[in-house]
């Protein structure tokens, strides 16, 4: 019967699928257990695979069972008795030919009582002990068997499972389905063997019921081929569902934005430095995206300080030069303020106007920016998503340059796509300086180029890193006050209060208190997240102008702030903060020609994690490296931007251990798009069915 094979586990709508029915044997409470472990079909029955394995194919004499290893013995029960309450345990005693052994339960069934009758012969797992009476076992699983009974032939699953749904049923319901549905392999034979892996039928069959020459070890952590075949379906799935979605918007229409070299060149000329050789290439790559007329999709990513925003600048240009608009969204006040300054600063001397547009302006001045971006009159704009939210109209839009992408949700991403024209899509710049490791990249943003700034401006000093514990912390003002005496500028970020915001700030405003009278000669500010946007944008600016020396923070300035004289920063309670906050908080000193420091204040004792996070800051400084180690650390799923990045997450597979595997689906997916569209078909079904289309959005 090969009816069933195109049923895919998930081919029906991802919102809430009936429970199986009609299986022969299962009636509506096996059907919602089922459920439970999202089984609906007989094909999700045959990807459901097992966790691990028990070697039931032989038998182990007692006199042979090492301590502690699973054996399944062979014996004859010689007295079974109910121990007297309180500790009411069944405990019987039997034998093999070379030993002997207790087999001990604290809790039974009425039915386990008869199974161990006295003179049953019973084939008994689990591991041996030694205990008080000599050797035991507890708990093990028993099988009643005639003398000479065969042994299975295969090691048995241990399948993941839920509350009532015995291994033993699991079982049976998976060999029926491997038995009278099947699945069908969709790799044509030619490449399989080029891949020297087995075929998707075998190797399911092979994971439900591995023969006893293979080694267990092998395929319980999952590097035996079968596992590999079975992990390569779920990438090419993956990688095949992100190419489409990528070709879908690749095929829209955009304005063709031809770089004119009339703007964009002032602007270099302008500039009090020259491009580095990395933000020269990426703009070179953007320039020819913009000037094609079907939309960019290109992140930008670079380290903190490698110079991101003088890229976005000229992109932005390069779309005025042809009369059109372009606007750049930060997901901060501060970040946005500090774009805007910025750019405003570089673009005056060319006479280009930049709009500003936030919540914390007035109605009516951006009432009449808004007036202005409608009419055509100004073309570029900065701002939060006030950018999107608002009635804001920008009917020229021609780019959309996206910061720190990942704290954007897709939705907000979606809404920039419909401003400008009808029938036309806007070229799409995202920008990261959360670096993403390669394989990460590959998945996670297999549907957008990529360009990276790998080389920052010259002329830095690397920030030094200090790990100090808590109780120095006077040692520590004394050198704010050091630094601020020579004229330097300083950060000191508040702990991150992960339960209560309340805490949070009263714990930023006592510290800001502390400080002002621990320094009584240096003016101290204090910023945080519930200050009002004019309260927070002037003292932002006055540390900007050096009028404030130390800036108390919360972790608003984690992103994007840029502060060339601030040169130390102290972050307490560093073991509370997460990897990649951690360097993007160090990243806003070392920004100037001064010897930067960061001090990070830690308490004890140390987490496990918290101990490997401190260790991974404190060693390096490459934001690829600490992002592996993130990952690392807390596992992919985790990932900052993951979860909204609308990428189904991988069931078996996994990006950094199986990057190999990653490499191949890749290239496979290019080539099956190209040959063989329905096998794509199939492959993407099969895995995410109806979830393939989320991915277009
Ligand atoms: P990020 O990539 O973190 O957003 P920024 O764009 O804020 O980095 O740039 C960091 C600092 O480096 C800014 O002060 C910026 O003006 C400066 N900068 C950018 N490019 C160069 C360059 N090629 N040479 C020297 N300084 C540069
Ligand atoms: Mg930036």
């Amino acid at each position: 019967m090969e009816s069933a094979a195109a049923t895919p586990p998930s081919s029906a709508a991802p919102a809430k699928k009936p429970a199986v029915r009609g299986w022969p044997g299962v009636g509506p409470q096996l059907a919602e257990r089922l459920a439970k472990i999202d089984i609906f079909s007989p094909a999700d029955l045959i990807f459901h695979l097992p966790l691990r394995y028990e070697d039931e194919t032989r038998l182990t004499l007692l006199a042979d069972a090492r301590p502690g290893v699973p054996v399944q013995c062979e014996v004859e029960v010689r007295s079974c008795e109910v121990t007297p309450p309180p500790r009411r345990q069944l405990v019987a005693h039997a034998t093999d030919a070379s030993g002997e052994v207790m087999l001990r339960f604290v809790h039974f069934y009425p039915s386990q009582q008869k199974q161990l009758a006295v003179g049953a012969r019973l084939r008994v797992f689990g591991e041996l002990r030694d205990g008080f009476f000599g050797a035991e076992m507890i708990h093990p699983r028993i099988k009643p068997v005639a003398a000479g009974e065969p042994l299975p032939e295969s090691l048995t699953p241990v399948y993941p499972t839920t509350a009532g749904l015995a291994q033993s049923a699991l079982r049976k319901l998976v060999a029926g389905a491997l038995r009278h549905n099947g699945i069908r392999d969709e790799l044509p034979d030619e490449l399989r063997r080029r891949l020297n892996l087995p075929s998707l039928p075998d190797a399911l069959s092979l994971l439900h019921a591995p023969p006893p020459s293979v080694s267990i070890l092998d395929i319980e952590d999952r590097g035996h081929p079968a596992w590999q075949r079975v992990k390569l379906d779920e990438l090419l799935a993956q990688q095949i569902s992100l190419r489409r979605a990528y070709a879908a918007r690749r095929a829209k229409n955009a304005p063709s934005l031809p770089l004119l070299d009339t703007l964009t060149r002032d602007l270099l000329g302008q500039l009090p430095f020259a491009l580095t050789g990395a933000q020269a290439r990426a703009f070179a790559e953007i320039a020819r995206d913009l000037a094609s007329d079907h939309p960019m999709q290109r992140l930008l990513q670079g380290d903190v300080g490698s110079g991101k925003t003088c890229v976005a600048a000229l992109a932005m240009l390069q779309a005025a030069e042809s009369g059109r608009q372009a606007v750049l969204m930060a997901p901060t006040e501060i970040l946005a303020e500090q774009h805007f300054r910025k750019l405003a600063a570089w673009l005056a001397p060319l006479g280009i106007e930049v709009a500003w547009l936030s919540g914390s302006r007035k109605k009516k001045e951006r009432e009449a920016t808004m007036a202005r971006l409608a009419s055509g009159e100004i073309l570029l704009a900065v701002g939060t998503h006030a950018l999107i939210e608002d009635p804001v109209a920008l009917p020229l839009l021609a780019l959309a340059v996206v910061d720190e992408q990942h704290r954007f949700g897709v939705r907000q991403r979606l809404a920039l796509r419909e401003k400008g024209q009808a029938g036309e899509s806007p070229h799409m710049l995202m920008m990261s300086a959360t670096p993403i490791p390669r394989t990460l990249a590959m998945s996670y943003y297999a549907d957008l180029d990529v360009s990276v700034l790998d080389e920052l401006p010259p002329g830095r000093t690397p920030i030094i890193t200090k790990l100090i514990k808590d109780e120095r912390r006077d040692e520590v003002i004394a050198r704010v006050r050091h630094a601020c005496v020579a004229g330097r500028q300083a950060y000191w970020v508040c702990p991150l209060i992960e339960e209560s915001e309340a805490l949070q700030l009263k714990t930023a405003q006592e510290t800001y208190e502390m400080l002002s009278e621990a320094l009584p000669d240096l003016p101290v500010g204090l910023v945080h997240g519930r200050l009002k946007n004019d309260e927070k944008s002037a003292t932002m600016a006055a540390f900007v102008a050096g009028d404030i020396k130390v800036l108390v923070a919360t972790t608003v300035i984690e992103v994007g702030v840029d502060v060339p004289n601030a040169s130390l920063m102290v972050i307490e309670h560093a073991e509370r903060f997460g990897l990649a906050q951690l360097h993007q908080l160090r990243g806003r000193v070392g920004r100037g020609v001064h010897e930067s420091v960061c001090i990070l204040l830690f308490a004890q004792p140390l987490s496990q994690t918290g101990r490997e996070r401190l260790k991974a800051i404190y060693e390096n400084t490459d934001g690829f490296v600490i992002a592996r180690e993130d990952l690392r650390i807390r596992g992919p799923g985790e990932f900052i931007g993951a979860r909204q990045s609308g990428v189904p997450l991988l069931r078996y597979a996994d990006l950094e251990e199986d990057a190999v595997l990653v490499d191949i689906a890749r290239e496979l997916a290019e080539e099956i798009l190209r040959d063989a569209p329905r096998v794509a078909d199939a492959v993407t079904a099969r895995w995410f069915g109806g979830r393939a289309a989320l991915l277009k959005a």
